[in-house]
C-alpha cells in the first residue's frame, strides 16, 4: 500500500498497524453488506430457571461476507459503532427483527407475552429521532410494544447524559421494556443505577460461566441477584453452559437465564418446536 518516491507517505503508511488496514479492508465489506443482503438474524431463547419455559429470545447478528467469510459481531460492530455505519445497519436489525417477530406472533408459534430482546448501541440511541423510529418501526409491523426489550449495554448507560435518560424515559413510556446488558462488566459504582429506569437486568457470562468454582464470582452473582430482587426486576444470567450451573442460579434465586445450555442462538426456521427446552 505504499506510494513510490514519496518518502514521507511510505513513513506514514508503515505506521498503520496491521489491524487498522484489516479494518480499512473490512469497512470496505461492510458498507456495501447491507445492500448485497450478507447479514441475517439469530435467535437465543431465554428461559425462565424456574419453570424451564421459553419466555423470550435476545436476537444477535450475523455477517456473511464472500471474501471474508462469517465476521462476528465483536469484530465488526464496535468498526460500524466508530464509523456511523451503526445508525442504518442498527435500524435494519430493528425491522428484520421486528418482520420476523411478526410472523411468530400472528401464527400463534410465539405467545402474545414472548418478549424479544434487541441489542442497541449507544450511537444508534443517541440518535435525535431513535425513539420515534423505534415506535414507527413497532407500528409497521404491528407490534405492540411490550413484545420488544431493547439492550443496552451497562458501560454506554453510564454515559449518561440528559437525552440519554430521556430516551429512554420516552421508550419506557410508550411500553418497551428496556434491559441493562452485560451488568458487573463496566467496572461502575452502583451510584447511576437509582437514577436509571430499568425492566430486566442481565449478568455477565464471565461471571457465570465459573459461578460453581470462583467463589469471588459467586458472591457477585449472588450480590446481583439480590439487587436484582431489590429492584423487583428479573435477572437473566448469560452464558450457561451446563445444567450444573442453571440448578445452581435457580438455587441462588436467579429468575432467568441463556446460554448454550439451553438453545445456541439460531435462525428462527430452526427454532425449538416446543415451550420448554
Ligand atoms: P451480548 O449482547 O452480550 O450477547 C451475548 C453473546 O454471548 C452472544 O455472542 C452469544 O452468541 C453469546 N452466548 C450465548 N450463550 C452463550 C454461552 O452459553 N456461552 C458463551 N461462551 N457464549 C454465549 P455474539 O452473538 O457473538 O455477540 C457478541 C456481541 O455483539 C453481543 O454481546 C453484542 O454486544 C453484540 N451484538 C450482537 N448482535 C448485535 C446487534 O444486532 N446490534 C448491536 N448493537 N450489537 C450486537
Ligand atoms: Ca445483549
Ligand atoms: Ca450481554
Ligand atoms: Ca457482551
Amino acid at each position: 500500500a505504499c506510494s513510490k518516491g514519496n518518502g514521507y507517505s511510505m513513513l506514514y503508511h508503515s505506521d498503520i498497524r496491521a489491524e487498522e488496514i484489516l479494518n480499512i479492508n473490512m469497512l470496505r465489506h461492510l458498507k456495501s453488506a447491507l445492500a448485497l443482503n450478507e447479514f441475517f438474524l439469530v435467535f437465543q431463547p431465554i428461559v425462565n430457571l424456574t419453570t424451564r419455559n421459553i419466555t423470550g429470545a435476545e436476537c444477535l447478528i450475523r455477517w456473511r461476507n464472500a471474501e471474508l467469510g462469517m465476521v462476528g459481531p465483536d469484530h465488526f460492530i464496535p468498526l460500524a459503532e466508530d464509523t456511523g455505519f451503526i445508525v442504518p445497519l442498527g435500524a435494519w436489525v430493528l425491522d428484520n427483527a421486528c418482520m420476523q417477530l411478526s410472523e411468530k406472533l400472528s401464527s400463534g408459534e410465539w405467545p402474545s407475552d414472548f418478549k424479544l430482546h434487541v441489542n442497541i448501541s449507544l450511537v444508534q440511541l443517541m440518535q435525535q429521532d431513535f425513539s420515534h423510529s423505534l415506535f414507527a418501526t413497532l407500528t409497521r409491523h404491528n407490534i405492540a410494544p411490550h413484545n420488544i426489550s431493547i439492550e443496552i449495554t451497562e458501560t454506554s448507560m453510564m454515559k449518561e447524559t440528559e437525552i440519554l435518560m430521556e430516551t429512554i424515559s420516552t421508550i419506557r413510556r410508550g411500553g418497551v421494556s428496556v434491559a441493562i446488558d452485560d451488568f458487573g462488566s463496566g467496572f461502575s459504582s452502583l451510584s447511576y443505577l437509582h437514577k436509571l429506569e430499568f425492566d430486566t437486568l442481565k449478568i455477565d457470562k464471565d461471571f457465570v460461566s465459573d459461578v460453581l468454582t470462583d467463589s469471588r464470582n459467586e458472591s457477585i452473582v449472588s450480590a446481583v441477584i439480590r439487587l436484582s430482587h431489590g429492584f423487583n426486576v428479573p435477572l437473566v444470567a448469560e452464558g450457561v453452559e451446563t445444567a450444573e450451573v442453571a440448578d445452581k442460579l435457580q438455587a441462588m434465586g436467579c429468575q432467568k437465564a441463556q446460554g448454550y445450555y439451553f438453545a445456541r442462538p439460531m435462525p428462527l426456521s430452526e427454532w425449538p418446536d416446543i415451550e420448554k427446552v
